[in-house]
């Protein structure tokens, strides 16, 4: 069965695999991959069939955050920066169910697809099971690795660590590597309504985002991901065989000669880590005005270690369930003229 493509974020691959660990019987889904210039490939998913399940579980009865947040196997990247722009939102995301996303925010996206079709071409494979589901994901990780290498640049990459305690998900952006540069500069591209750019708020969580994903791309660079932690955590089977378009598509574009089972896989990854450079301290925000593309402009910052680690702290205090959840602050408080839950927050918290 062949699916027409759809833009999938890391929210929504971590939806895709929640909703097949949930299907007792695996529908056999059609996974749209990539394979870019010469030897490199990048996987992207489409699965709309599996978005029917996703549903289906999103519609039962909610559950108190302290016991649904747990649920999930792994935290993603864009989790602690809405947990970074109002905790209770994201509280009440779970517990109500998401907003849809606006005009703005989907010409985002097909802003992203677009950038990333500039570097990839999409093959397709089957996908059958969760470590298939996982192996495309593993195998986008080291294409792009090596197309970075290779040609200095790559986008919409998806990384996966153990990072304080939690496991993290993400699809870093873009990574350059320059000529000459020690290791890669990450890059998040902002699309914006308005030819401005954004409040303080805004650039702090772009700031926060690209934190996260230096941190998580320079752990799999230092550390060995802990394979019987890992397994145990996302529930998959090390032996379980791939599926034949998988294992073929490894050989093809040479990531190894012979690959049978996602164990095997994670070796030839954790092979691959260890010779990659630590991201660039300096990191970049570019914002464009969505109307025409222009730039509106860049903002350079350096990585600042312990201004990530206290906030990663702060948010796993309510994420993992030993705190409630914060309403903004004072100053903050603007936001909650965009909220789409202002009215049962303000009766709930009289504010
Ligand atoms: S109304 Fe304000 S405090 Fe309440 S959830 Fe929305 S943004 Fe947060």
């Amino acid at each position: 069965m062949s699916v027409p493509f759809e833009l999938v974020d890391e929210e929504e691959m971590q939806a895709i695999e929640a909703a097949l660990r949930q299907a007792s019987a695996f529908h056999r889904s059609r996974m749209l991959t990539a394979a870019a210039r010469a030897q490199s490939s990048l996987v992207l998913v489409s699965a709309s069939e599996i978005f029917s399940i996703v549903s289906d579980i999103e519609d039962s009865a909610p559950l108190p955050a302290a016991l649904r947040f747990p649920l999930k196997k792994s935290l993603c990247v864009t989790d602690m920066t809405a947990l970074e722009w109002c905790e209770k939102q994201v509280e009440f995301s779970f517990l109500r169910g998401k907003p849809p996303k606006t005009s703005a925010m989907q010409a985002g996206s097909a802003r992203h697809v677009e950038l990333e079709s500039e570097v990839v071409k999409r093959v397709d494979v089957d996908i059958r099971t969760r470590e298939d589901f996982w192996a495309v994901r593993f195998i986008n990780y080291l294409v792009g690795t090596r197309q970075l290498l290779a040609e200095g640049l790559t986008r919409e990459l998806p990384i996966v660590a153990f990072v304080e305690g939690n496991w993290w998900t993400g699809i870093i952006d873009e990574l350059m590597l320059p000529e000459g540069s020690a290791g890669p500069r990450l890059i998040d591209t902002k699309t914006r309504l308005r030819q401005s750019l954004p409040s303080d708020a805004q650039k702090r969580n772009g700031r926060l985002q690209l934190m996260c994903y230096k941190r998580l791309w320079d752990t799999l660079c230092e550390q060995a991901i802990p394979l019987d932690e890992f397994f145990s955590n996302f529930e998959l089977d090390p032996l379980q065989e791939l599926s034949l378009s998988i294992r073929s598509h490894i050989v093809d574009i040479k990531l190894s000669s012979k690959v049978d089972c996602l164990k095997e896989l994670l070796g030839v990854l954790q092979e691959s880590c260890t010779v990659l450079p630590l991201a660039d301290q300096l990191l970049k925000l570019r914002y464009e005005w969505q109307v025409d593309r222009s730039l509106i402009g860049e903002e350079e910052f350096m990585f600042d270690p312990d201004w990530l680690k206290q906030r990663i702290q702060f948010h796993l205090q309510f994420w993992n369930g030993s705190r409630e959840s914060h309403l903004v602050s004072q100053s903050d408080e603007w936001k909650c003229r965009f909220c789409a839950f202002a009215d049962r927050c303000k009766s709930e918290n009289q504010r």
